[in-house]
């Protein structure tokens, strides 16, 4: 039986205890974690300020090697990765095979970057120039809906401008990030990066603390706020990429046969819970009735079941909270509008709802005015586009959004006003280590990828010379 440890100073260490890993597509455990004390938090902590000096003076191109290394070590083992990612995480093996090559490839990427000196001013009066130097000591705090990706994003531009880092993944989803680890251990120098797993307790610990520089966090924005708070009182550096409820908006010349699987994906994907995925769907009266008929038709023919057998294209919700605020939502989806779709739990073990399509609901509704996080598609019927676009802005969330047209010039003045982080045309859900992302409103703050992105790892400096 496959057993994980902890990383901690280059070492790999038990916890103070274990713990159960759930598979959600039985509802049993597959195997243990071992979960660290708050000491060891905190020892984590020593070792990554220790080794700050030494990791910051390594030469980049030194850095970015090992970067290198650790996405060919990840890619080599990627079946395995792919294997275990689905007996914790739920997700069918095609889309934990792409989530590990995501890893694999923003590694990659992140270590392409080169955070040379900029000179901006040569001139008879002055000569000025912009430095970036790494913050120091890193958190990453991950949750569990792409545990191995997310967690790889946070690495990535922590250790390429020069920070060490303490990763702390979801209490649910630890195990491929411990996995992570250990390729990692024999790689980078002792305390560069340190991987701990808890249970849901070490967080706050670890965002608080006075040697921690900066805290890159992903996950809601309920959490996100107490980050921002614990962080307050060493102003530590923040990115948090919170919640989101993206809406979709469907003009009225789209052709919905051509567009129909692609909405699917965009709202089903690793079971809804995805950040970005599409979470409420705006479609024009006149095209209302086919569009609900389509995605009705693609929910009823889409294979529900365990990640690992042949077909499936949508697993159970992550862990057993989840699953309960999936069947609370059912609830509300019966309530305040017409299920054409799904609607139920799957009779069987583990934390399965089939894919669910709910027509004539509206804006007042909880499912469409709150991030639901599962695989439950409302769809609302509107008349006026200018109406539609303040309704679709109308949140407390500005993550992504999406608007499908037939006639780009029209999607794009559209989009325009979507006052959120990401808007796509005629797709949703794309995302790639170049490309900015960020959350406008109560869905973030600063911004990952690109190299916007990650010099958000760094402090700019200035050196003024005068002639
Ligand atoms: P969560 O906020 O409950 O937990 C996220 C992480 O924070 C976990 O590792 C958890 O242990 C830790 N944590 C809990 N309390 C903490 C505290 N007080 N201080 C510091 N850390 C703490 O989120 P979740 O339920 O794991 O994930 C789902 C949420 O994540 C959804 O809202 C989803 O939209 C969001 N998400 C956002 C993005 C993005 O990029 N914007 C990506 C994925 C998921």
């Amino acid at each position: 039986m496959r057993t994980v440890k902890l990383l901690i100073n280059g070492q790999l260490v038990n916890g103070h205890k274990n713990i159960d890993v759930i598979n959600p597509a039985t509802g049993k455990a597959f195997m243990q974690i071992p979960v660290a004390s708050e000491a060891q938090a905190l020892e984590a902590v020593v070792a990554a300020k220790a080794a700050f000096p030494g990791w910051a003076a390594t030469k980049i191109e030194d850095r970015q090697a090992m970067l290198r290394k650790l996405a060919d070590r990840l890619q080599e083992n990627a079946e395995e990765f792919a294997k275990i990612l689905v007996l914790e995480q739920g997700k069918p093996l095609a889309e934990a095979a792409a989530e590990v090559l995501y890893a694999e490839t923003f590694l990659r990427y992140f270590a392409a970057f080169n955070s040379s000196m900029e000179t901006i001013q040569d001139d008879d009066e002055m000569q000025v120039e912009v430095y970036r130097k790494p913050l120091g000591v890193v958190v990453g705090i991950a949750p569990w809906n792409l545990p191995l990706l997310i967690g790889a994003n946070k690495l990535g531009p922590a250790l390429v401008t020069g920070n060490t880092i303490i990763l702390k993944p979801a209490p649910t989803t630890s195990v491929t990030s411990l996995m992570l680890g250990e390729l990692a251990k024999d790689i980078f120098p002792a305390g560069v990066i340190n991987i701990i797993a808890d249970e849901n307790n070490l967080g706050p610990i670890l965002s608080s603390h006075p040697d921690v520089a900066k805290v890159s966090f992903t996950g809601s924005t309920v959490t996100g706020r107490k980050v921002a708070q614990t962080a307050a009182s060493s102003l530590k550096r923040l990115t948090l990429e919170l919640g989101g409820n993206d809406a979709g908006i469907v003009l009225n010349d789209v052709d919905v046969s051509k567009i129909a699987e692609r909405i699917f994906a965009g709202a089903f994907m690793n079971c809804g819970q995805v950040c970005i995925a599409l979470k409420r769907l705006y479609v024009h009266e006149n095209q209302y009735d086919e569009m609900c008929d389509a995605l009705a038709n693609i929910a009823n023919n889409t294979k529900v079941g365990d990640g690992l057998d042949n077909g499936v294209k949508i697993g159970p919700l992550q862990n057993f909270m989840q699953f309960e605020k999936a069947q609370k939502y059912l609830g509300i989806a019966a309530r305040d509008g017409k299920v054409i779709a799904g609607g139920a739990v799957l009779d069987r073990q583990g934390y399965f709802i089939q894919p669910t399509i709910v027509r004539d609901i509206d804006d007042s509704s909880p499912l469409v005015s709150e991030e639901q996080f599962a695989p439950i598609l409302p769809i609302i019927k509107y008349s006026d586009v200018n109406d539609v676009i303040k309704r679709a802005n109308n949140s407390e969330y500005g993550l992504g959004g999406s608007v499908w047209s037939s006639d780009i010039i029209r999607a794009k003045e559209v989009a325009s006003q979507i006052s959120t982080g990401t808007v796509w045309i005629n797709h949703h859900l794309h995302f790639g280590p170049h490309i900015p992302f960020a959350g406008a409103k109560q869905s973030g703050l600063g911004v990952e990828f690109s190299k916007e992105g990650i010099s958000e790892f760094t402090q700019c400096s200035v050196i003024s010379v005068a002639k």
